[in-house]
């Protein structure tokens, strides 16, 4: 019998599938402002889309039906100008043509022994983070599929540096308005859970230096080991950004490992508002940004940075015979011996096509825009009626709550969450909550490169159309 090669595609197969699915991611992002910002069923369980194993083929036209008319359309729409939610990621189409290359080229760059040109580019990628952070010579990273995964390699890193093999006394502080990937990858890092100090934050949500360093001192008169203190640069319930200058201080002085989570906050190292308010992050040992979010890129980068570049090696390096090896210090890149990760896809190209084409300039430009969009946007809504804004943004992210004379406790958390429900079904802007000071809290962050003044302009109206409905109801 013959081999089947029916997934060797002809030339003409490969463009006409490319071609066909052109067409509708085109169309599907031409009529993004015109698409509702997020249409969520989250209690729907789509059995419907349930399926068998496929045993026979079927056209690709239909398949790229159910995708865009059955599926895509239930979600909370990520690259839509009016997406303000959780951390937006905007989606640069660039990386989808960079993947498209990467992935028809399929190349392995984890090892600079298999595509030594291709890791020495996606090195640049990492060298110039190290640059834009204020990073010394000697400092190196790698890419990750995002901020956990970063802050997971930061907490081994810290602990293979600091720690000897029994680390079970090993402790680690960070503020209680801390990213919760901060005690996921403590806990895969295999620390007990209650090894990590939640510090209580200030007014202004950052960690209060006087509370961790008498935590540190408690923990180290206890028999235990500091090590590894994590500030936030850039909440995700506020934005608040910690003091990285007073928590470098503190670090070196009680010896500890500080890492910065900059996941959300760290590219606005990029402006000058940004590094003002970022003082202090290249005195940080590590560095987790999410170019993800940043700069504006699909879901799936994120990187680590560390002062120190051979750090990454010591904690990562395991020899194998089929393998051959290359120094960092020796200026090769090993990507596979500065992490987790082996096989991989070729992330880096995602981040370099973009950057390359268009320079850095445009981003910084984006930067600066969300800042000021979202100081525009507090300012409007401290002249909305019955609405306090409860944390002033620090970068791009502010929150908010609606809190009418006499109403408190639970009626006041079930009056913001109808509010925010109110604002999300007009669907021009899709707002998300946390909890801050114990309250549902609304909070608006903008940091996708399509929104721009109009959209924050809905957002302001559409959170005064809400809170007018919802007060002229009579509540319970
Ligand atoms: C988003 C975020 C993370 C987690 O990053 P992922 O890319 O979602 O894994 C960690 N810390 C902060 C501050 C974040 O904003």
């Amino acid at each position: 019998m013959a081999p089947d090669r029916s997934l060797e595609l002809t030339r003409e197969e490969m463009a006409d599938m490319v071609s066909a699915t052109t067409d509708r991611v085109l169309e599907h992002i031409e009529s993004l402002p015109d698409q509702p910002a997020a249409n969520v069923r989250v209690d729907d369980r789509f059995e419907h889309l349930r399926e068998q194993v496929p045993e026979e083929p079927t056209p690709l036209a239909e398949l790229l039906d159910l995708l865009f008319e059955d599926a895509i359309p239930y979600s909370i729409n990520g690259p839509h100008p009016g997406n303000l939610s959780y951390i937006p990621s905007g989606g640069l189409f660039h990386a989808a043509v960079a993947d498209l290359i990467a992935n028809a080229i399929n190349r392995y760059v984890g090892a600079w022994a298999g595509a030594p040109a291709l890791a020495r580019l996606e090195g640049n990628v990492v060298e110039w983070f190290c640059e834009m952070v204020g990073y010394p010579d000697g400092a190196f990273g790698l890419l990750t599929s995002g901020g956990s995964i970063a802050n997971l390699v930061a907490t081994i890193t810290a602990r293979r540096e600091r720690l000897p093999d029994d680390f079970s006394d090993g402790m680690i502080y960070t503020s209680d308005q801390a990213h919760h990937s901060v005690t996921k990858a403590a806990v895969l890092a295999g620390f007990p859970r209650e090894n990590v100090r939640l510090i209580p934050s200030d007014e202004d949500y950052r960690i209060r230096i006087d509370a961790l360093e008498a935590a540190v001192e408690a923990d180290r008169d206890a028999g235990k080991r500091p090590f590894l203190l994590v500030g936030s640069a850039g909440t995700t319930n506020t934005g608040a950004v910690d003091d990285l200058d007073e928590l470098a201080d503190l670090a070196a002085c009680q010896d500890l490992w500080l890492h910065a989570d900059a996941a959300y906050g760290g590219f606005f190292v990029l402006t000058d508002d940004g590094r003002e308010q970022l003082a202090g992050l290249p005195r940080c040992d590590s560095i987790t940004l999410d170019p993800h979010k940043g700069l504006f890129l699909p879901y799936g980068t994120g990187a680590l940075l560390v002062r120190d570049g051979n750090s990454l090696e010591r904690a990562h390096a395991v020899s194998a015979d089929y393998m051959s090896e290359h120094r960092l210090a020796a200026g090769y890149v090993d990507f596979s011996q500065l992490g987790p990760e082996l096989s991989r896809d070729f992330r880096g190209l995602r981040v370099w096509l973009p950057l390359r084409m268009h320079g850095v300039a445009p981003f910084r430009a984006n930067l600066a825009e969300k800042l000021d969009l979202s100081r525009w946007v507090a300012s409007e809504l401290r002249d909305v009626n019955s609405v306090q804004v409860v944390a002033d943004p620090q970068l791009s992210t502010l929150a908010f709550r609606v809190e009418p004379p006499g109403v408190t406790g639970e009626p006041l958390d079930n009056l913001n969450r109808a509010v925010l429900e109110r604002i999300n079904q007009y669907g021009r802007v899709h707002l998300s909550a946390t909890t801050v000071d114990g309250r549902f809290t609304p909070r608006v962050c903008v940091l996708s490169f399509r929104t721009h003044r109009k959209h924050v302009e809905q957002c302001v109206e559409d959170v005064e159309r809400a809170v007018a409905e919802i007060l002229q109801q009579p509540r319970e």
